[in-house]
């Protein structure tokens, strides 16, 4: 009796320290990054009673890989020994993990037991929705490879104007297109105003914007851009929208508030706006003196750039006319031209008579002629005056939503519209 009791006394002892050595212990303070992600089995305990019943608390951290080391060193870095670290690896490298692609940065969860040596489980955050997981056994490590899945959601974002497009998405979308998205988004609006803005040219300071664009979410935070559901640009005070509708007569497309395509006759502009070097803006004029009265317009780009036929045309010229350097000519219907100069050359097939689409590479960005830099330097003529490419090009005529649909797509509109106008943030959208 005597003996049972003092057993009993030493298990309460034994106990107690147990949790006064969970409760007390660091955690795991190695690496200042590194932090206590979660706690799977609870480290509060109530009672020594249940103390001797429990299994030992886990603890999960996460570690990074570093740059130039090893998996083994990271998972050594946690405390696990050299001889489960490389039976770890090579358990790991069996299931998915290649150690040659193995980027600085990847995290790593361990799951251990509070001391740190016994690992139970790792994850390898192999991609933005990949990762591998790891569960130790009795017969030793055993990974899955799981892919996580993207949430879709939408979005409403909207800003105004100060110096370019690219700037205005920055300061009002950063927090819901992080990084490249922000990019994306940029040029997903620049491509659906293509007939209508010349993003690069055509923003004043104090134009404002709104999209409702839907975007991907992937466990991990990493975001992309999936498509634009309606936006609109107002300009100078005037408004142009766009609702993207999928009509049964061809691909989804984007129709104005008054049902006609933002298709027309024109591009308005010869280069793609993700090809525009935005640093020049406005000011930028590389051209001598003597060229300053031209009515042109000056786009900067790299060389090489491919320039764009604003319309369908054909081929008047293509060849070099001096100051100009190679030029290209493009006659368009109804006495329209357009001239591309300063080319360092024409696309193949390019010359006097040849037939070109609309949006077809007709040529790329040189600085030949009486040229400084890399531009491409463009005109608008319509009955062999020069115009203003503005103003010139600036068309509203698309082709109406078929009469059939036009009912679903004023329904669709509605809803496009109340959920444009709401707070900018992720929203709630019911279509259809
Ligand atoms: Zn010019």
């Amino acid at each position: 009796m005597k003996q049972l009791a003092t057993r009993a006394i030493t298990y309460l002892v034994v106990a107690l320290l147990f949790v006064c050595a969970v409760r007390f212990t660091p955690e795991l303070p190695e690496r200042p990054a590194a932090g206590v992600l979660r706690s799977p089995v609870s480290t509060h305990i109530d009672s020594a009673a249940a103390m001797l019943a429990a299994p030992a608390p886990l603890l999960s951290r996460t570690e990074r890989l570093e740059r130039g080391e090893t998996l083994i060193g990271l998972l050594k870095r946690t405390g696990i020994s050299e001889e489960s670290a490389r039976a770890l690896v090579r358990a790991a490298t069996a299931s998915a993990v290649d150690t040659r692609y193995l980027r600085a940065g990847m995290s790593v969860e361990v799951t251990a037991d509070s001391a740190g040596e016994s690992p139970r489980e790792l994850v390898f955050h192999l991609g933005v929705d990949r990762l591998l997981r790891m569960v130790r056994s009795d017969s030793g490590w055993t990974g899955t490879e799981e892919k996580l899945a993207w949430k879709t959601d939408t979005v409403v974002v909207g800003g105004t104007i100060r110096a370019s497009l690219y700037q205005a998405i920055d300061s009002s979308a950063t927090p819901y297109f992080p990084g490249r998205a922000k990019d994306e988004l940029a040029w997903a609006l620049a491509d659906i105003f293509e007939y209508r803005v010349d993003m690069s040219r055509d923003l004043q300071q104090g134009d404002r914007f709104r999209a409702l664009v839907e975007r991907l979410v992937a466990p991990t935070g990493a975001t992309r851009m999936s498509k634009v559901l309606a936006a609109s640009f107002t300009l100078s005070g005037s408004e142009v929208s766009a609702f993207r509708f999928d009509s049964k007569y061809g691909k989804p497309s984007y129709y104005d508030a008054t049902g006609k395509s933002l298709r027309a006759q024109f591009l308005r502009a010869p280069l793609e706006f993700r090809r525009v070097s935005s640093t020049f803006g406005m000011r930028f004029h590389p051209i001598l003196g003597r060229w300053k009265a031209h009515k042109g317009t000056d786009y900067a780009a790299s060389a090489g750039t491919p320039v764009r036929a604003v319309g369908d045309a054909v081929v008047e010229r293509a060849g070099w006319a001096g100051g100009y350097g190679n030029v290209l000519q493009l006659r368009h219907r109804n006495g329209y031209v357009t001239r591309y100069g300063h080319l360092r050359g024409f696309a193949k097939g390019i010359r006097a008579g040849a037939r070109v689409e609309i949006g077809q590479t007709v040529a790329y960005v040189g600085t030949t002629g009486l040229s400084t830099a890399p531009h491409l330097h463009f005109e608008v003529l319509v009955g062999g005056v020069q115009r203003d490419s503005r103003a010139a090009l600036r068309s509203i005529s698309g082709v109406p939503i078929e009469g059939s649909e036009r009912s679903a797509f004023e329904s669709l509109r509605e809803q496009l519209l109340a959920s444009l106008d709401a707070t900018p943030g992720v929203v709630r959208l019911a279509l259809r």
